[in-house]
């Protein structure tokens, strides 16, 4: 996903904050750093930092089960587009052509495979986690997700109010951010930001 730059505003004051989603890789490191996980993020609000900040987005069962259910969804589109062909080519046709969108099928199926097989992984890292989510900037853990729905160009009200203020949230601009990837930040699996790898 190219990193996306969202705008927030509050309709009250000035605040006026600019949240970079997916602009940063973020990694689990074990804790003898020899096995790493991506760290998903979200936009949340940190009471610690007075800002909206990247929290984790742990990996929940729920979240497990969509991509469980993606995959089914890939592999039976795969087995009718085999069968579709099948009925349709005769024998010495199997070796003539491709089968149109065969191969990206297979990349998307191997793709959330693994995708599957790391959340289950990490799942299983974090199973001795205590805490819940945290503020990715410092660690706290009063911090709550902002919920975005679908980024669109258009402002648009979030129904969150701006903490201590009273008024009403508002995502007010989103634009792709072309630019080289920057450095990967490692976190514990506590969540806790580790200066090395
Ligand atoms: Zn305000
Ligand atoms: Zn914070």
């Amino acid at each position: 996903m190219a990193p996306t730059l969202l705008r927030f505003d509050c309709s009250a004051c000035d605040f006026q904050h600019e949240y970079l989603l997916a602009g940063q890789l973020r990694q689990y490191c074990s804790d003898d750093g020899a096995q790493h996980w991506s760290l998903r993020d979200q936009p949340g609000w940190c009471a610690d930092c007075q800002a909206l900040v990247a929290m984790e987005c742990l990996p929940t069962a729920e979240y497990q089960a969509v991509l469980v259910k993606q995959l089914l969804c890939l592999r039976l589109d795969l087995a009718n587009l085999l069968a579709a062909h099948k009925v349709q080519r005769r024998w010495w046709q199997w070796r003539a052509r491709p089968i149109p969108g065969l191969v990206q099928l297979e990349r998307q199926i191997e793709t959330q495979e693994t995708e599957l097989a790391a959340c289950r992984s990490l799942r299983e890292a974090l199973s001795a986690r205590d805490s819940g989510p945290r503020c990715l900037t410092c660690g706290s853990v009063r911090v709550a997700p902002v919920p975005l729905g679908s980024v669109e160009a258009a402002p648009r009200e979030l129904g969150i109010e701006h903490p201590g203020c009273g008024g009403e949230m508002s995502l007010s601009h989103s634009t792709a951010v072309q630019g080289s990837s920057p450095p990967v930040v490692h976190y514990d699996l506590q969540g806790r930001r580790r200066l090395r790898p």
